[in-house]
């Protein structure tokens, strides 16, 4: 079985900012973790190669500093690590990342299984699982919340759905998305992360993944973010007063009455 887990190195933080200039967010001096839906996607596919037999290759589209997420992603038990760095490629929106990433994918060659997070805890928007599927023209199961059967030729998935889950069984090879509830990430001991220290990490560029210059990076985005700020609170709050709930809630009636919302 040989399964393919990408991951993304997100700012530890939700007060990101965007550099102006370039257009891309700044990411010096701002703490980075691997995307916590990513941490279940890396869990998935170690416990379907412990099961199975096989090796799970770990892809992440970063800065330099991307490298310490997959040496994490060793620790837990990725057997190779790819790191897609190259400036070419920064900025990209979902479009140029799902397509930079398919192009790594076709270089990696055969495989059963691609495992990505739902969502980035920065870009947020969840897109990038799809886009990849459709680049390779493979199967998607998105917010899996069970892996319940994998064969040499399918898989059975639990998914996730607003009111309730839905089981999907599809041909390998396939991209599923993981939930947070998919799975309990493993805490790695100090010999793992001593091993993962040590290991060697593929660095390519967009040249060895042949993709093309236009397609790529900021340039390459018909989408474009050019800002990102935290919305400021335009209305305080207000603690409604009252002895009991019954004379707080007549209390907040008329507020709301007053205010024509009722
Ligand atoms: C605040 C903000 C808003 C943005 N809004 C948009 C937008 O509306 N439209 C748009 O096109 N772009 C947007 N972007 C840019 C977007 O972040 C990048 O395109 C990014 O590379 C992928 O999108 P995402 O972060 O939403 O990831 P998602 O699609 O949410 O990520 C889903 C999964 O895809 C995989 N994945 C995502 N990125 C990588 C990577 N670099 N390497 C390896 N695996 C990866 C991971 O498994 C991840 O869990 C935004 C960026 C920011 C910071």
């Amino acid at each position: 079985m040989r399964i393919v887990v990408c991951i993304k190195y997100v700012p530890d933080t939700t007060e990101v900012k965007m550099d102006p200039e370039s257009g891309t967010l700044i990411r010096d001096g701002v703490p980075h973790i691997i995307n916590p839906f990513d941490e279940n996607a890396i869990e998935a596919a170690v416990q379907i190669v412990e099961e199975r037999g096989g090796e799970v290759i770990a892809l992440c589209m970063g800065p330099a500093q991307a490298e310490q997420g997959l040496r994490e992603a060793i620790a837990m038990g990725v057997n190779r690590a790819v790191l897609l760095c190259d400036r070419a490629l920064a900025g990209g929106d979902t479009l140029a990342t799902s397509y930079s990433l398919a192009q790594a994918i076709n270089k990696i060659g055969d495989f059963d299984l691609i495992f990505c997070g739902k969502q980035a805890f920065d870009g947020d928007t969840g897109q990038v699982g799809p886009g990849l599927a459709e680049h390779l023209g493979i199967p998607q199961i998105t917010y899996a919340i069970e892996i319940e059967e994998v064969t040499d030729t399918e898989v059975e998935v639990r998914r996730l759905l607003a009111d309730g889950f839905e089981v999907v069984r599809a041909k390998l090879p396939c991209l599923i998305t993981a939930v947070k509830h998919l799975n309990e990430p493993r805490m790695p001991g100090l010999k793992a992360r001593m091993k993962a220290k040590k290991a060697e990490i593929e660095i390519w560029t967009r040249e060895s993944i042949s993709a093309q210059e236009s397609r790529c990076g900021l340039d390459g985005s018909p989408t474009n973010v050019i800002n990102i700020f935290t919305p400021t609170r335009q209305v305080e709050g207000e603690i409604i007063e009252g002895e009991t709930t019954e004379q707080q809630v007549e209390t907040l009636i008329d507020k709301l009455r007053e205010a024509q919302v009722l």
